[in-house]
This record gives structure tokens, sequence and C-alpha cells, in this order.
């Protein structure tokens, strides 16, 4: 059986990418890394479905006993992707998907260069501001530091091998399955 292929998703909060996402994961061949954090699980949110959620004396052991594949620091939050799901569902011939921001993706590009990368970006950053706000999960001092963050996570899209504009969320879904339906085909892998 063909391996499955490991997709790194880094977008900033807002651009679409759960929505996305989630629509991709209505596939069985799809396999979704559930990350670990230290943040506060938001309204409606489980624990071991959308994060494991640890505290930082957990995160830090997790860290120490290299059970991550990659971390980072995110808001003043850990963030890291458990390493043992990931080899096991990919030699199932699943598409693994680590949905995570730029600093743990570059992290992941030196360790797996089997693994594609695709950035998911707002039509602009207004529009990114009113998708938060409109969202209303966070307060608007929380909303201007995730702002700021994009354009910092913005200025990281080069690096990554494709670029997805969540402008038409339809488009976007049929962008990223093409994505991955063409790097299925490709004849190697690094
Ligand atoms: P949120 O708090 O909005 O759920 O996520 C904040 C950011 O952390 C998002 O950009 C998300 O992609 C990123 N993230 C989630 N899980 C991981 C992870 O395992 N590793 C890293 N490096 N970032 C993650």
């Amino acid at each position: 059986m063909a391996k499955g292929l490991l997709i790194v998703v880094s977008a900033p909060s807002g651009c679409g990418k759960g929505t996305i996402l989630g629509e991709v994961l209505k596939d069985p061949a799809y396999y979704y890394s559930v990350s670990a954090t230290t943040r506060a699980p938001r309204e409606g949110e489980q624990d071991g479905v959308q994060y494991h959620f640890l505290t930082r004396e957990q995160f830090e052991q997790n860290i120490a006993d290299q059970m991550m594949l990659e971390y980072a620091e995110y808001c003043g939050n850990y963030y890291g992707t458990p390493l043992a799901p990931i080899n096991a569902n990919l030699e199932n011939g699943r598409n693994v998907i680590l949905e995570i921001e730029v600093q743990g993706a570059m992290q992941v590009r030196k360790l797996r260069p089997d693994a594609v990368f695709v950035f998911i970006a707002p039509p602009s950053v207004d529009t990114l501001r009113e998708r938060l706000i409109g969202r209303g999960t966070e307060t608007m001092e929380v909303i201007e530091e995730r702002v700021a963050q994009a354009q910092h996570e913005l200025s990281f899209a080069q690096q990554y091998d494709y670029i997805v504009v969540n402008d038409v969320l339809e488009d976007a879904i049929a962008d990223f399955k093409a994505i991955v339906r063409a790097e299925s085909c490709k004849t190697a892998r690094d």
C-alpha cells in the first residue's frame, strides 16, 4: 500500500482554516493530528478532540520525554505535535494533516523533507480582522494581538510549497484537494 502524505498546514487564525480542513477531513483517507496545548479550552472544545489540553508541567514533561515531533510557544502558550500517531497513520496509507503555526512548520521542514507545506492566507488583513470579530470568541485585545501575529506569519508564506487564498470557500477547498491529489501522483518523494 502506498504511504500517506504528511501535509503541514499553517494559517493565521481567522483564515477559515478550520472550515476548509473540516470539509477535507470528512474523507476517512485523512487523519487529523490532534495537538497538545497549554491554552485553556474554548467553549465547546473537548479534550482529545480539538486538542489534548495539558498543564505547562505536563507539556514540559512530554518535551523532555521526546514525545513531540515539534513544538512552539504561540501567544504565551505551548502547542506541540505528538509524534506517535503520525508514522502509524502514514504507514497505513492515510494522509496526515498537521495544523500548526509557522515556527513549528519550519521545524518540520527540517525534520521531514517528505512533507508537503500549505499556507492558507486571508484575502486581506482587514478581512481577517472582521472574521475574528465575527467569531466572537476573543476580546478586542486578543484579536489585535492575533492580527499582529497574522501579519508576522504572512511573511513566512513564501517558504511553503503552496499558498491557498481563502476568498471563496469552495474554491479554497477545491484548491487544497487538488494540491493533495497532484502530490499523491508525484513520481518520487525526497
Ligand atoms: P488556536 O489557539 O487558535 O487553536 O491555535 C493557535 C495557533 O497554534 C494556530 O496557528 C495553530 O495552527 C497553532 N497550533 C496548533 N497546534 C499546534 C502544534 O501542535 N504545533 C504548533 N507549532 N502549532 C500549533
